[in-house]
């Protein structure tokens, strides 16, 4: 490790709200010299007023993003690589910290605040309902990056857990074609949050049999969340055990 340089931060910059970034994450981009982010898909108000010098990745290819971080780190610079939601989902991460281990460039990843959460957020949702399912799958529809036959949505669909569905609300039609396909009844709810924390953000809600048509005519195309689920029933009468009078726990006992 070269002890002259701070290590690189991968920073979650959160869903899109500035007040959703940790406070870890706040100091990190006030202190920081140097600051890459994808403008496309991250807050700008989160980078307003900061001392560091900005770049937006938006424009630069792998090679460039590496290039400019490396060489601001080595000239002892505090580099911060700015990431939408989680860095550690669909974040493009592992790559960028591969390079820097060959470049003996120490890193640092510091969580956000996921999209996936922040939409179950928004339409008040609890993805873990007793009863119903107590797993939640991160996925995305295939496309032009491929997803392993194994974890095809159609296949994930046999689970009925509750799934969050990334980078594929364009997809609309085939994503519920997979899903049905699998085995989710029909009826089975299902909530499209776009841009969820944005001031501009749009809620969806319907059933495997109208989302698609509902989200066609809303012309919801990208940065969009699609949670799917019996979880996401509103009128869903399966209380928590936790609450329930006749269960026991650690903290009170059943009557
Ligand atoms: N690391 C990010 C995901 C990056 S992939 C995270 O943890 O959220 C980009 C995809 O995330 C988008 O296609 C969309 O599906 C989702 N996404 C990102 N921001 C979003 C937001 N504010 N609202 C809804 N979906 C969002």
């Amino acid at each position: 490790m070269n002890n002259t340089c701070s290590p690189i931060i991968f920073l979650g910059a959160g869903p899109g709200d500035p007040d959703l970034i940790t406070v870890k994450g706040r100091r990190l981009l006030d202190e920081a010299d140097v600051i890459v982010y994808a403008g496309s898909l991250v807050n700008p108000v989160l980078v307003d007023g900061v001392r560091a010098e900005i770049h937006d990745s938006a424009g630069m290819d792998l090679d460039g993003i590496m290039a400019l971080m490396v060489k601001a780190a080595r000239a002892g610079k505090k580099v911060v690589r700015l990431h939408t939601g989680d860095p550690a989902i669909y974040g493009a991460i592992r790559e960028q910290m591969h390079r820097l281990d060959r470049e003996n460039i120490a890193c640092e990843v510091v969580p956000g605040v996921s999209s996936a959460l922040a939409a179950a957020a928004a339409v008040k949702a609890e993805l873990t309902v007793p009863e119903l399912t107590q797993s939640v799958i991160f996925t995305r529809q295939a496309g032009r990056t491929p997803v392993p036959e194994r974890e095809s949505l159609q296949n994930l669909a046999t689970i009925q857990a509750s799934m969050c569905i990334f980078l594929s609300v364009s997809m609309m039609d085939q994503v519920v074609g997979e899903l049905l396909a699998g085995g989710y009844p029909a009826a089975t709810p299902v909530a499209v949050v776009e841009k969820a924390t944005w001031p501009e953000e749009r809620i969806v809600r319907g059933t495997l049999a109208d989302i698609a048509g509902q989200v066609q005519a809303s012309a919801i195309r990208k940065t969009a969340m699609i949670l799917v689920g019996p979880a996401l029933g509103e009128n869903d009468e399966a209380a928590s055990k936790l609450y329930d009078a006749g269960f026991s726990h650690e903290y009170r006992s059943g009557k």
